[in-house]
């Protein structure tokens, strides 16, 4: 009842705040700095729940970058990023009227990003585990969840991949599409709200990239809030509730895939899909 203007999940900043009325993620006038070099110059992006966003930008635009800040993996030098109404790395507490941020305690940090399953480029499997030791590794080691139960799990998802018959195999015995379908369960192993997606078939042969995006479809279908960096604009058109164009550390563009696809506004946004359609 009181502060009716801010929504109790930001208010409270517990667990059980019902968080359904905010966006899945809030970036606001991010900064991103190594050394001298500035990255990313003020970003805002909104992603909501159960929605699919994709980045598109030409190399070294800070795509990358941005979803790292997602995720922790980079400490950001300005702005803030909340994912679930929650801050990622930064505790705020307000004296006098201004606000101050705290670092977070790195296992504060930790079990944040638990909550978020990325995958990238490369496969990143562990070689010398098989396609299901690879699943069953977080929940086991990270969640202490019992071996039987990740097992279960795991054959779950493997097959929701559509690797069944592979679950044996170690990743040097399987193809790369296989391979990224291995890194996709994996991520969903630990159950997460969020999952981020790093250029992930820029690396396959063009024959197997078909097989990856039907697994981010059928994942996108089933209601998972996904932020995607990726140039396959089929994909994007098809699955993206939002589109976004980055050049140079600032967002240029976004909205629709059929107004940022199919009628950009901005020169830069014209010029980069000339060369990637
Ligand atoms: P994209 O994913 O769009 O290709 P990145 O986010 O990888 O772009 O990189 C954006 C810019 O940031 C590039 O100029 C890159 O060289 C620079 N950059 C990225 N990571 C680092 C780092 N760890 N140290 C210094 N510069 C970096
Ligand atoms: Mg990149």
């Amino acid at each position: 009842p009181t502060d009716p203007g801010i929504p109790d999940a930001q208010k409270s900043g517990s667990v059980q705040a019902d968080r359904s009325g905010t966006p899945m993620v809030e970036v606001r006038e991010l900064h991103k700095e190594f050394g001298h070099v500035h990255v990313l110059k003020g970003v805002d992006l909104e992603v909501e729940r159960g929605s699919v966003c994709v980045i598109l930008g030409p190399s070294g635009s800070g795509k990358s970058t941005l979803l790292r800040c997602m995720n922790e993996l980079e400490e950001i030098t300005g702005g803030s990023v909340l994912v679930d109404g929650e801050l990622m790395g930064f505790r705020e507490t307000t004296d006098k009227g201004s606000t101050r941020l705290h670092r977070l305690h790195p296992r504060v940090i930790a079990k944040q990003r638990s909550r978020i399953g990325m995958v990238f480029q490369r496969f990143n499997l562990f070689p010398h585990m098989t396609a299901l030791e690879n699943v069953m590794e977080a929940p086991v080691q990270v969640r202490g969840d019992a071996k039987s139960k990740a097992r279960a799990r795991a054959l779950e998802l493997l097959e929701r991949v559509g690797l069944s018959d592979r679950v044996d195999h170690y990743p040097a015995q399987l193809s790369g599409g296989q391979q990224q379908r291995v890194a996709i369960a994996r991520a969903l192993a630990m159950d997460p709200e969020l999952m981020l997606f790093d250029e992930p078939t820029s690396a396959l042969d063009p024959e197997l990239v078909g097989e990856v995006l039907a697994v981010m479809q059928d994942l996108a279908r089933s209601g998972m809030t996904m932020v995607v960096v990726s140039h396959e604009i089929g994909f994007a058109r098809e699955v993206a509730d939002k589109v976004v164009f980055m050049d140079d550390g600032v967002i240029v563009e976004e909205g629709p895939p059929s107004e940022v696809i199919d009628a950009p506004r901005e020169a830069r946004t014209k010029d980069f899909l000339s060369h990637v359609l």
